[in-house]
């Protein structure tokens, strides 16, 4: 999920929840790690967010109204996953997929975007999504290709294991972005106290 993406997705959700203030800005923020480790996809949040504007919540005790959100994205995710998975089952395709720990049996993975390493660093959150090297992975780059074919607008998304060959530390990545992430914030507080500080001994800084 690009952060394009994500961000039409947070306006939307903040429109219809009224997840407005400047906090929520950061909340959403701190969400979007979470999803994109998670490798939620836009639409997959968007079906969320229309269940959740159409169905009413369960009581989750101890948890405040954003807290709940969350939680009941994440279940709904979930839930989504199993019903595909299901279907997949009930369709009869019993392909490898359920082996692949990689994709799931979707057949994609969300990567650390190319155009977004220099010299080995992921210098900003952006992925993209390339095609599993699992037998899901395989029909859809090959259906990709016979699209492109058609439509030379369309461009089929790269192989898993031709990505792999140019950024081999690709899976590292993430958690070294979730350290650097939650290393800035605790960064930020640290800035926002020595102001609060300064401001209460009224001493400029
Ligand atoms: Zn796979």
């Amino acid at each position: 999920m690009t952060q394009d993406d994500y961000n039409r997705w947070a306006n939307y959700h903040a429109a219809l929840f009224g997840f407005t203030t400047e906090t929520d800005a950061a909340m959403f923020e701190a969400w979007f790690y979470a999803f994109n480790l998670a490798c939620y996809s836009a639409a997959e949040l968007m079906e969320v967010s229309n269940w959740m504007a159409t169905t009413d919540q369960k009581p989750a005790p101890g948890l405040n109204l954003r807290e709940r959100h969350l939680l009941a994205i994440r279940q709904r995710v979930t839930a989504l996953r199993l019903q595909f998975r299901q279907a997949q089952q009930e369709g009869g395709s019993r392909d490898d997929w359920s082996a692949c720990s990689t994709c799931s049996g979707k057949g994609l993975v969300v990567v650390p975007n190319p155009r977004s390493i220099v010299d080995d660093l992921w210098v900003n959150s952006r992925t993209c999504a390339v095609a599993c090297a699992c037998t899901a992975g395989e029909r859809l780059y090959q259906s990709n290709v016979a699209s492109a074919q058609k439509d030379r607008r369309h461009r089929p998304p790269l192989r898993l294991t031709d990505y792999e060959v140019r950024f081999p530390g690709w899976r590292e990545m993430f958690g070294r972005k979730a350290r650097e992430c939650s290393a800035f914030d605790r960064a930020s507080t640290a800035s926002r106290e020595v102001s609060r500080l300064a401001k209460k001994t009224q001493a400029p800084i």
